[in-house]
């Protein structure tokens, strides 16, 4: 007879191990099948291994001597996934929905109450010009490059591609960044964009938006960040009435496809493709699994951040008629000054009518630490007054939210 669980998660990226582990917390029995390595995308070959090639100057072994270092990090942090999947059944194999609540992993029947497809993402090649891990990269080439080339082109300058123009850019390599759009990181506000290209342009990089890249006019290697395609394929989805209509998986705000006891999250259910999205995801669904009703996910409660320099974070709602705005600028924040830290600002959005803070836009050092703690403060319903009557430690970079609150002059 097949082994049955409440939850049986495809998948043990961000997504498949937060929801897994919501569910075990929740009392049910868990099963999770992958056919890689525990962290999926974030740990292996996205979220983590990036921010290690941008922190702190480059390494003097160069990119190989980072990517070492990341491979050990990476080790330490998939026994960390394991130890949140203890209780749940671990299936290494390739799973494939055969037909309602019945997943076969590497040719083993499984039944699963709740089937959850957490399978994320992989990168989206350019048309007429396919991966070939030498002159045409994706992310997955280039986070265990041993050396930085001499000069590269990236194209697509989203997220992805922006941190791999910073991280050539400090390795020595000639960069130019290549963006369809007609800005930088346009899933963001353009106010982030200005900063960045002034940035990027600062130190030398080539910046061309709003360009259509014609592959036979590129030379050298090329990096392409064009996007990222959702794992669909070889899934059995017809077997349970699944259909993609648009490439990914449609879910509601509780990651309910449609379809009773099939379930998805993270990457695979589209944009906005972000690690903590598809966590929460993964736990607002394992809640709904045990029965419980929590609030579906507000779009623009998810916090996006890049981390370049300056890095950029915006959450929540920057525009409207109905908004005020308080500003504020590194180069008047003393922590900020005296360890020249000094290009970029923040933006903080209150209701006019209630004064309550509806959202952030902020570019410098350190602000992705800063955007998770302004989104609990949006979601508390604090306003720019409490925000501005609260004690800051100084010096902190983060007085420049304090400081945003009092540029709001004395309204709300
Ligand atoms: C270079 C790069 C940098 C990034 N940086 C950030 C960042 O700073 N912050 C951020 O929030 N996000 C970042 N992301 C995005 C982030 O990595 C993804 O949003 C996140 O990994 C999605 O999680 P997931 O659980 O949906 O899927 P994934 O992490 O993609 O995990 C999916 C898992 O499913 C498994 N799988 C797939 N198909 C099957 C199958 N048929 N059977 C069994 N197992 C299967 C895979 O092996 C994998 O382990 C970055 C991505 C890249 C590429």
């Amino acid at each position: 007879m097949a082994d049955s669980f409440d939850v049986l998660v495809i998948g043990a990226g961000p997504g498949g191990y937060m929801c897994a582990h919501r569910a075990l917390q929740n009392g049910l029995s868990v099963a999770v099948a992958d056919n890689g390595p525990s962290g999926g995308v974030c740990l292996n070959a996205g979220c983590i291994p990036t921010k290690g090639f941008l922190f702190g100057p480059p390494q003097a072994g160069g990119l190989g001597e980072r990517v070492r270092q990341n491979a050990a990090a990476i080790g330490r942090l998939q026994k960390g996934v394991d130890f949140l999947l203890k209780g749940a059944t671990r299936l290494d194999g390739r799973a494939r929905l055969v037909g309602p609540g019945v997943v076969d992993v590497g040719g083993a029947e499984i039944r699963g109450r709740n089937v959850v497809i957490a399978t994320g993402s992989r990168p989206r090649p350019l048309p007429g010009l396919p991966f070939d891990g030498v002159r045409v990269l994706s992310s997955d080439h280039t986070v265990v490059l041993e050396a930085a080339p001499e000069s590269i082109a990236i194209i697509g300058a989203g997220a992805v591609g922006c941190e791999f123009a910073e991280v050539f850019s400090n390795y020595g390599s000639r960069v130019t960044l290549i963006e369809a759009r007609d800005r930088l990181v346009p899933e963001m506000d353009p106010w982030l964009s200005k900063q960045l290209e002034r940035a990027f342009k600062k130190r030398g990089m080539i910046v061309q938006t709003g360009v259509a890249v014609d592959p036979s006019e590129l030379d050298g290697p090329v990096l392409v960040a064009i996007g990222r395609q959702a794992n669909v394929e070889g899934l059995g989805l017809e077997t349970v009435g699944l259909t993609t209509p648009n490439g990914f998986i449609q879910v509601d705000g509780h990651g309910a496809t449609g379809v009773a006891g099939v379930w998805a999250i993270g990457d695979v259910t589209g944009p906005p493709q972000l690690a903590h999205r598809a966590s929460r995801q993964g736990e607002i669904a394992a809640d709904c699994m045990a029965g419980k009703s929590p609030a579906s996910l507000d779009p623009l409660a998810i916090p996006a951040c890049v981390y370049t320099h300056p890095q950029l974070a915006q959450v929540g709602r920057v525009t409207g008629d109905d908004l005020i705005l308080g500003e504020a600028f590194f180069r008047a924040n003393g922590y900020a000054v005296v360890t020249d830290r000094t290009d970029g600002g923040v933006r903080l959005f209150a209701e006019s009518a209630t004064g309550k803070l509806t959202g952030a836009l902020l570019a410098g050092p350190e602000v992705a630490e800063m955007v998770g703690l302004i989104n609990v403060l949006i979601a508390a319903g604090v306003t720019m007054a409490q925000a501005r009557e609260t004690v800051f430690p100084h010096p902190t970079l983060a007085e420049v939210v304090w400081e945003a609150a009092r540029a709001a002059g004395s309204g709300g």
